[in-house]
């Protein structure tokens, strides 16, 4: 017998792990995160009495069905509670489409700037990455379809897309989904999708209803306020679920998670609160910072809980973590993901937003 290590799939030291957005300073003082996309007014009250109540029975295992949940989801959203499956957050259900339908030789198409677990999730398996360019930061649809092969599997695509905060219409997704081969899965991940105006709709939820090859993706960790419990769910065929519910966790979300999803799912007051106070902040931060265009800044107009700030003058967005960082804000550079002149800032309470845009606009004078 020899001596050696265990040693991993080749592919996995391929892989670069997620890395998180700072959470808090290393010296103690108290920073503002703006950096993960969370609701800065916290959850339902009702989820919050929900998990409360769910600490009675943490000594049973969770019903590993989700059961009420599916039901609640699939009566608030007119969908069939078969064909929807919950897990430990949307990246959960995001992994678990990767590792029932690709392998070795599939290729798995995502936007340049894409939600960083496609990569981690096409490689996992074995997948073979592909990137469709962008166009000016927002989704490209030719670009995608040119990227389409026999041996084309799964496409991630965000809509809206983090971290660009872009929105392709109903009719791009339309024609998206027409054009693509039926061996195709296309997997929309509406985590974001809370925030949309009604008239805003890309159609991905009915389109699921009917075609055999799209899965739709949503989260309670970002308009629900609830991240930390992970719970987010899909919606696909029949078919599809199956196959993803063969090889999922069987106690994939918790008693804590379930029970106060079902809440956050009823508080309907809650969900447009926080649909107010973003989009009222979001307008307003996006045209105190385009004023600011004379420093080279330009905000991508977004659809989301978050702005990207591209940095196109004298001051690079490097530099402005690091003077963000400084006076105590943490928001999000992602040089990682090729997003090296920009930075992502989630809207935040009013207070954190005023405090933000007056640190922004300290520095800016600070460089001139
Ligand atoms: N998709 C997108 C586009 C996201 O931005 C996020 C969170 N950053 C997720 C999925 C995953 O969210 P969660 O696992 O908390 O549901």
């Amino acid at each position: 017998m020899g001596n050696q290590t265990p040693q991993p799939k080749d592919w996995i030291m391929d892989i670069a792990a997620y890395v998180p957005g700072k959470a808090g300073s290393d010296d103690g003082k108290k920073l503002i995160k703006l950096s993960a996309n969370e609701n800065p007014l916290g959850c339902s009250a009702d989820a919050t009495d929900a998990m409360k109540a769910a600490a009675a029975s943490v000594d049973r295992y969770p019903d590993g069905g989700s059961n009420a949940l599916r039901a609640a989801i699939g009566a608030k959203f007119g969908l069939d509670p078969a064909r929807i499956i919950c897990g430990t957050g949307s990246d959960d259900v995001l992994q678990l489409v990767a590792n029932a339908f690709t392998g070795p030789g599939d290729e798995v198409i995502y936007v340049r700037y894409g939600f960083a677990v496609y990569e981690i999730a096409a490689k996992r398996y074995g997948g073979t990455p592909v990137v469709a360019d962008d166009r000016d930061y927002g989704t490209d649809i030719d670009a995608i379809l040119a990227k389409v092969t026999d041996k084309s599997k799964l496409i991630y695509l965000a809509n809206p897309n983090n971290p660009t905060g872009t929105l392709s219409s109903a009719d791009e997704i339309k024609r998206l989904h027409d054009a693509l081969p039926s061996h195709v899965l296309l997997v929309m991940d509406g985590a974001y999708a809370e925030y949309l105006e009604t008239d805003e709709d890309d159609g991905a939820l009915e389109l699921a209803k009917t075609a055999e090859n799209v899965l739709i993706t949503r989260t309670f960790s970002k308009i629900h306020g609830l991240a930390a419990e992970r719970i987010g769910w899909g919606y696909a065929s029949a078919a599809i679920i199956d196959a993803m519910n063969r090889i999922r966790q069987p106690f994939n979300v918790t008693t804590a998670g379930q029970e106060a999803a079902l809440a956050a799912l009823a508080d309907d007051d809650f969900v447009e609160h926080s649909r107010d106070h973003n989009r009222e902040w979001r307008d307003l931060m996006t045209q105190e910072i385009e004023a600011l265009g004379n420093h080279g800044l330009r905000v991508v107009p977004s659809h989301t809980n978050f702005l990207l700030v591209l940095f196109e003058g004298a001051l690079s967005a490097e530099a402005a973590n690091n003077a963000l960082m400084e006076k105590g804000y943490v928001v999000r550079w992602l040089p990682g993901q090729g997003l090296v002149n920009g930075l992502r800032i989630t809207i935040g309470t009013e207070e954190e937003n005023r405090g933000f845009m007056d640190a922004l606009r300290s520095i800016l004078e600070a460089a001139d």
